[in-house]
């Protein structure tokens, strides 16, 4: 089909053209004595991405799945009690690693549409006197239903129950795009990888870490190869790895991260939240629901758009691709057919989310759904353009 291709998914997403160029150069040698000159810088920067100024980052051949095995590995033993909640597919997946790696986990599930449950997670941790806990698992920005959580109210819920349990954050589709303070936060391992925020190809696990995570590291008794932390800070720390790195990607990171701290991460925030804003528009005035089951909860980086129940969601997708050579979301597993999602993360403008938008609408309209022409379109151009704010206050 002639024309772009549009990448409306939430991850990968669309890889800018200055880091692109970054990364088509010649392989090189990773063991070249100049090489720590390109990978030390990397990752300073990737720690003022995720406001960690007190621990390290590691920087794995993987993808967000290995950084999310890396932090269990590193930081626990076999047995040990954690606590987990899941109330999408990422976060179901999480528990699910954890439970296979032969942690012992206590999983609160919770409604999908729903976030971590930060009040339950309050009461366990404050009856929890032994302090079994030994982590506790937070996922920050749940992909598959666009519920962004309280990682806040979870470090208040240790602090105020005075519990030392390390916490764990999946922050994937959430560093580099919303607000996501490490620090503040006293999250002590932040897993994130490449291709959403990062705005690089798939490949890269990328794991922070707090001073706290590194000290549980020196007891943590699970057996550790391929993530193991010693492995990798013998060699990082004098700008090394342990293997062969994904250096093209590396190249990009570094590119990646300077256009974000050069933008400014309140203003990337801020840039994500305008963007989500205007699909929110859309969506209201197409009569249709997030999955997300309330404000607090609304994703500025992926809106999980629920489809009447006489219409299945896949044919919203199916069309969008194969007619107007667009992807959307699809449905994971229990919301599949239910929803479909729009990815607004990343190097990303209006005129990128008008286009989800445009293509979305067609699609709903060539699938039979009672939506009308420009509804949609209608309300984010008046969202974009402050027509919106204008006619309210006209009225
Ligand atoms: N966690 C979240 C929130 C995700 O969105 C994803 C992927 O989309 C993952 C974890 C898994 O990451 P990866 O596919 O990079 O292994």
């Amino acid at each position: 089909m002639p024309g772009y291709t549009h990448l409306c998914i939430p991850g990968p997403t669309n890889v800018p053209e200055r880091v692109r160029m970054a990364m088509n150069v010649a392989m090189q040698d990773m063991r070249a004595p100049d090489f720590p000159e390109l990978t030390k810088p990397i990752f300073e920067k990737v720690q003022k991405v995720f406001r960690n100024t007190s621990g390290r980052v590691f920087l794995y051949p993987s993808s967000g799945t290995g950084a999310w095995e890396a932090a269990i590995q590193n930081t626990l033993s076999p047995g040990d009690k954690v606590l987990m909640s899941r109330f999408g597919q990422f976060s179901n997946l999480w528990a699910d690693m954890a439970i296979r790696m032969g942690l012992d986990v206590d999983v609160i599930d919770c409604e999908w549409g729903e976030g971590v449950p930060v009040e339950k997670y309050a009461e366990r941790l404050k009856a929890d006197k032994t302090h079994d806990y030994k982590a506790v698992f937070a996922t920050h920005n749940e992909t598959a239903t666009g519920v962004t959580s309280d990682i806040a109210g979870v470090r208040r819920a240790l602090d105020d129950a005075n519990h030392p349990a390390l916490l764990m954050v999946d922050g994937v589709s959430s560093v580099g795009s919303i607000e996501f303070d490490q620090d503040a936060w006293g999250v002590d391992c932040a897993v994130s990888g490449s291709q959403k925020g990062f705005m690089l190809p798939a490949g890269l696990g990328i794991l922070s870490v707090s001073k706290w995570a590194l000290e549980a590291h020196k007891t943590a008794e699970f057996g550790r190869c391929f993530f193991s932390f010693e492995d990798q800070m013998k060699h990082n720390d004098n700008g090394y790895f342990p293997y062969t790195p994904a250096t093209q990607i590396l190249r990009g990171l570094d590119v990646s991260c300077d256009m974000l701290l050069d933008e400014g991460l309140e203003n990337v925030w801020a840039r994500h939240r305008h963007l989500a804003s205007g699909v929110r528009a859309a969506v209201d005035a197409w009569g249709l629901k997030l999955c997300a089951k309330r404000p607090e909860l609304w994703s500025d980086t992926v809106s999980a758009i629920v489809v009447p129940e006489d219409k299945d969601a896949r044919d919203v997708i199916s069309t969008a691709y194969s007619r107007y050579n667009t992807s959307l979301g699809t449905g994971l597993d229990k919301v599949m057919g239910k929803v479909f999602r729009i990815g607004h993360l990343g190097w990303l403008n209006e005129g990128m989310v008008m286009t989800a938008l445009g293509v979305a609408e067609m699609a709903m309209i060539d699938a039979g759904f009672d939506v009308k022409p420009g509804s949609g379109t209608g309300a984010a151009v008046a969202h974009f353009t402050g027509a919106a704010g204008r006619a309210q206050t006209m009225a």
